[in-house]
């Protein structure tokens, strides 16, 4: 699987975020090099809506609340 095209700009990926967890290394691995399409962050960004700077990666169920809203 292909590197997230967001990883340039992405708050996760660069660090950037509040509390980023001790797990970060190993989800970046999971997500942002092997399975883009399972992180929130990335759900939320292709849908077009702005993605909470607390959105971390594994909150999919989060994610899919923000996208369900009208
Ligand atoms: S997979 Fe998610 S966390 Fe990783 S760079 Fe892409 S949008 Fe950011």
């Amino acid at each position: 699987m292909a590197e997230c095209e967001k990883t340039p700009k992405c708050q996760f990926f660069g660090d950037k975020m509040d509390n980023m967890p001790a797990a970060a290394a190993a989800m970046k691995e999971t997500f942002c090099m092997n399975g883009k399409e399972a992180c929130a962050r990335y759900v939320v960004s292709i849908s077009g809506r702005p993605v909470p700077p607390d959105l971390f990666p594994h909150m999919i169920e989060r994610a899919r609340g923000i996208i369900s809203q009208t």
